[in-house]
């Protein structure tokens, strides 16, 4: 531990993280929607640390603060980019810690992020988990409604698994839903985990939120899922995490619209 936060202080000045982006497609038109910004951290002694190893040593010294920064700055040029590149209404997701929601400023910094990055805030999309929200309800509320009075879009993440709240749902200004990939594995061999999917889909678009599921890995969740009115989906069986490069190529292919792994 001491090791990974000797090494984990110093990692941002040196170059050490890169973002990885998986794509999001949606069942109807089965055409790429977004990408997830996912957050990779290699040191040249540990090697690659995976994120559920590092985000909460992070998260734990106060680094979250700055390496979420460079998170949501390199994702909002990411997408410009691929915007100059012809590649146009892609939408970014950006997980995004509670210890930032800490700070009464952040949606202030989001959106001089998105100013300087020359990048409409319909074109982010910010994710956050329930316990995110647990830290301190009116504050991360207040923030939501600020972020969403700009225009940014917003995710409740891995949802089922926490505190799987009616009354955040209903009380936070949330456009998407995402259902942690728990649910989505055994959605064809376990008629509870397909039934709490079918519900979470149900209620969410009762309240006017759309669904994307996490963690399609074959061909029958994507059926089923289709079948049960999801709207997007994400998942190794539609694509893995890739670098920029590999994505732009992703992006390219998806230009042909015979193409889709939806
Ligand atoms: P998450 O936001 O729920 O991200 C989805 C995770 O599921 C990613 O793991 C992704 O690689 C993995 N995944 C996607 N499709 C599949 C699938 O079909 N099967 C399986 N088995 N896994 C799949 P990853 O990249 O290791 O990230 C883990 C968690 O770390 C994320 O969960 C998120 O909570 C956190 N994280 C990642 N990047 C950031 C970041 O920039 N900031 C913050 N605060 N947290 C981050
Ligand atoms: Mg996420
Ligand atoms: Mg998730």
């Amino acid at each position: 531990r001491q090791l990974l936060d000797g090494h984990l202080a110093h990692a941002l000045e040196k170059d050490e993280f890169t973002l990885h982006y998986q794509p999001q497609f949606n069942l109807d038109t089965g055409k790429l929607v977004g990408m997830e910004a996912l957050l990779r951290w290699s040191n040249p002694v540990l090697g690659p640390i995976a994120p559920d190893r590092f985000i909460y040593l992070a998260e734990e010294s106060g680094l979250i603060l700055k390496i979420g920064e460079w998170v949501l700055r390199t994702a909002c040029s990411q997408v410009r980019l691929w915007q100059e590149q012809g590649f146009t209404g892609l939408r970014m997701a950006v997980n995004v810690s509670g210890v930032q929601f800490r700070d009464v400023h952040f949606a202030q910094n989001v959106a001089r992020i998105l100013d300087e990055c020359g990048l409409e805030p319909s074109c982010l999309e910010i994710e956050l988990t329930e316990s995110c929200i647990m830290d301190n309800p009116d504050r991360v509320r207040r923030i939501l409604l600020q972020l969403k009075e700009m225009g940014v879009h917003l995710a409740v993440d891995d949802f089922g698994t926490g505190y799987s709240s009616l009354s955040y749902l209903k009380g936070f200004p949330f456009n998407r839903v995402k259902i942690d990939r728990a649910f989505v594995r055994d959605v064809d061999t376990d008629p509870d985990d397909a039934v709490i999917t079918q519900t979470i889909i149900a209620m969410a678009h009762t309240l006017g939120m759309e669904v994307l599921a996490e963690g399609a890995e074959t061909e029958a969740h994507i059926r089923l899922l289709r079948e049960y009115g999801c709207d997007e989906v994400q998942g190794f069986h539609c694509g893995r995490p890739l670098p920029d490069a590999a994505f732009t190529e992703l992006l390219r292919q998806q230009l042909d619209p015979s193409i889709s792994p939806v």
